[in-house]
């Protein structure tokens, strides 16, 4: 019999191996990859439907969807994206096109259906409208109690937090647990967009100092625009959408913020651990975190596992070193880019059109692992091309 979840549960169970925290991306698929190892598994999600609301613009690498095991399926998929584009402050454009498809736009909610179908499938149970406000912690990391708005409890021998911007259990749980690295981001839905439908479109303005604004096409007609800023998003996504896309019209529009720090090293040891936004698990540039976090989520899955089982230690931190390197490379790149005058930009995207990087890009760049991607472009001629072009146009 088909299993369901978006329904309330009337009570919780008296106990289980994993409680996970947070019914998005990173704690689905960390749900599932402890069940499958055979844990018994609770998820709990404050909201009543999984997947909504809705904000995201749902752009994710093929290659990266690979990596954390998930198919591409008709249920989520609604554009394939063959490169971008990127238009510099005065205009310069460098864009990248790939003979095959890189990367899907995904309807955000049907994409977590999906994720949540495979954690029952895996036999993990799913419980929404939940929202746990609390948790006491053994001294000897052995067990855990949670909390209930409702009052009610459930003991649990490990805890798997993946409560997005939240964070209220992790500041409640970690001393010292900081991340002054959120940005306020809008995004409207809108129509006759006139754009390529197969490239996500980027802009630097020198009105969008904090982050870029984009527009990822879900077809023809319809795309998502987005604009993160510290003051006036909503006012600087109408501005570039009249400047950028002057016949299109608004839809739809949600608000959020996207996590743009370094990942964090706090909830990576012991029964109780950290996965997905609330970590940090962000690549800063983009702030785009489904993959990174699907990675993170399956090792601490596996650490949980190992942890609870054969009392084996230090594995999530292992596990995630090659990763956290390179999200902590890439914050220094979105730093970099942040600090960037108008006219550096204007050099850097000239010399990157100019130099022929595209097509090297295209065959030896990845979206999830851009330093590395970008450092094995770099040690090519035309890596020694765009730099001599970016020192001709800078000095
Ligand atoms: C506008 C926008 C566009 C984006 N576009 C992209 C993109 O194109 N590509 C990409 O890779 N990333 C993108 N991102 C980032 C991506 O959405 C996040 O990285 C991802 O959602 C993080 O997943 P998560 O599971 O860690 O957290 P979330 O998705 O935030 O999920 C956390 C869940 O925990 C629940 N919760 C919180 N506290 C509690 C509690 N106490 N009890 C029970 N439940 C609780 C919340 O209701 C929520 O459902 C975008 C983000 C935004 C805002």
């Amino acid at each position: 019999m088909e299993r369901e979840f978006n329904t309330k549960a009337t009570s919780v169970l008296p106990s289980t191996d994993v409680a996970v925290v947070g019914g998005g991306p990173a704690g689905l698929i960390a749900a599932a990859e402890a069940a499958r190892r055979g844990l018994k598994v609770v998820l709990f999600e404050e909201d009543n439907i999984i997947g909504r609301p809705e904000r995201c613009a749902g752009l994710y690498s093929i290659r990266g969807l690979e990596k954390i095991g998930v198919a591409l399926s008709r249920s989520y998929v609604q554009n394939l994206i063959w490169g971008g584009v990127i238009n510099s402050p005065s205009g310069e454009v460098f864009e990248i096109s790939s003979p095959t498809p890189v990367a899907v736009v995904a309807e955000r909610e049907a994409f977590d259906r999906y994720l949540a179908e495979k954690a029952l499938a895996s036999r993990a149970d799913i419980l929404v409208g939940r929202r746990v406000v609390s948790c006491h912690i053994d001294e000897g990391g052995r067990a855990c109690e949670l909390v209930f708005d409702d009052g009610s409890k459930l003991s649990s021998r490990g805890l798997i937090i993946a409560e997005g911007s939240s964070a209220s259990l992790a500041r409640r749980i970690f001393k010292g647990y900081d991340a002054p690295y959120w940005l306020p981001i809008i995004q409207l839905i809108v129509r006759n967009h006139g754009l390529d439908r197969r490239k996500a479109h980027v802009w630097f303005k020198s009105y969008l100092r904090d982050f870029f604004g984009y527009l990822v096409p879900i077809n023809e007609e319809l795309g998502k625009l987005g604009v993160a800023a510290r003051r006036d998003p909503l006012a600087k996504a109408y501005r570039l959408m009249r400047e950028e896309m002057p016949s299109s019209r608004i839809i739809g529009y949600s608000a959020h913020s996207i996590y743009r720090g370094p990942p964090l090293e706090i909830g990576l040891d012991g029964n109780v651990v950290l996965v997905g936004d609330v970590a940090g698990q962000v690549k800063a540039t983009t702030g785009g975190g489904i993959i990174t976090g699907g990675i993170c989520a399956k090792a601490a899955a596996s650490h949980i596992y190992s942890y609870l089982e054969e009392g084996r230690r230090g594995v999530y931190r292992r596990m995630v070193r090659g990763l956290y390197r390179e999200l902590r490379a890439t914050y220094s790149i979105a730093r970099a880019i942040d600090s960037m005058s108008d006219k550096t930009l204007d050099g850097l995207i000239k010399a990157a059109s100019e130099s022929g990087l595209s097509k090297t890009l295209s065959i030896r760049g990845d979206m999830d692992f851009q330093v590395t991607g970008l450092a094995r472009s770099l040690a090519s001629p035309v890596g020694l091309r765009f730099l001599c072009g970016l020192l001709r146009t800078l000095l």
